[in-house]
């Protein structure tokens, strides 16, 4: 068992669920996959605090991963109520990251990805294929696979060895599964990407860069998708709870 105590990031503990404090995430996992250290990573926002806090599985899940970073506004801004100027890590931004540097030659990092319709998955490779022509994707699959499929998938994992696998299933799917798996290639880093694929693929938009830097990217996706609008509620309730838990007394930074 390889000692991953000098890799560990301190941590900051928002409604009860932990975020991990960093200033290079990215520099943090190449360290890691030079080390031959897997890493789960979960992007951590607002909807999945509070869907944690219902869902002990989920809860135990990023309790467990070995980095979960502040992807979302609010997670940000919770942040800043206890002083913490944090930059933010997206999902999204974290993938497109570590595929340019997977196609690095002096990375080279084998990738593969997971998740989405069948259609959307092919063209988000493909679209990665030609900005990245040295990028070595190993294998694609859709998220949308039988039992037969998975054991597949699985041997596929195994063989070909990826070091960074995307995983676009939507939370708490992708979460439970990279759980499942981590073993078959306990040196890579396995990143959620939700629906990161989508927007790669081009089927959807990503919010204009004005909806992101006044922290309206939810709204965007209410517009893009109304039938969000629900997921959507969660946003307020994690505001009113951040701003009381701040009232009540400041957390405490564990390094561990
Ligand atoms: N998806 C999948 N298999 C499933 C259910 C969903 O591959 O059984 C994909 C879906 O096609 C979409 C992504 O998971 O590309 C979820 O995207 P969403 O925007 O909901 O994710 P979020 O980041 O909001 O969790």
């Amino acid at each position: 068992m390889l000692d991953q105590s000098s890799t560990r990031l301190p941590q900051f503990k928002i409604l009860g669920q932990p975020v991990h404090l960093c200033s290079d995430y990215t520099g943090w996992m190449v360290d890691r996959l030079q080390q031959g250290i897997g890493t789960h990573v979960v992007t951590m926002n607002a909807e999945i605090v509070i869907q944690a806090n219902h869902d002990p599985e989920l809860a135990s899940i990023i309790d467990k991963a070995g980095l979960v970073t502040p992807d979302g506004a609010g997670i940000i801004m919770a942040l800043k109520l206890h002083q913490i100027a944090q930059t933010r890590c997206a999902g999204i931004e974290l993938g497109q990251k570590l595929l340019r540097l997977a196609s690095q030659p002096e990375y080279d990092y084998p990738v593969f990805f997971y998740g989405g319709k069948p259609e959307i998955v092919k063209l988000a490779a493909q679209t990665w294929q030609t900005e990245l022509p040295n990028l070595k994707i190993v294998g694609i699959e859709d998220g949308y696979i039988d039992r037969l499929g998975q054991a597949r998938l699985r041997e596929q994992l195994q063989l070909k060895q990826p070091k960074i696998i995307l995983v676009a299933l939507g939370v708490p799917r992708q979460e439970q599964w990279i759980r499942d798996n981590f073993d078959l290639c306990p040196g890579a880093i396995w990143v959620g990407v939700g629906g990161s694929f989508d927007v790669w693929s081009g089927v959807k938009a990503r919010a204009p860069q004005i909806f992101r830097s006044l922290n309206l990217e939810w709204l965007y996706r209410i517009a893009q998708e109304p039938s969000r609008w629900q997921r959507a509620l969660a946003l307020p309730q994690f505001a009113l709870l951040a701003v009381g838990e701040r009232i009540k007394g400041k957390n405490k930074i564990l390094s561990h």
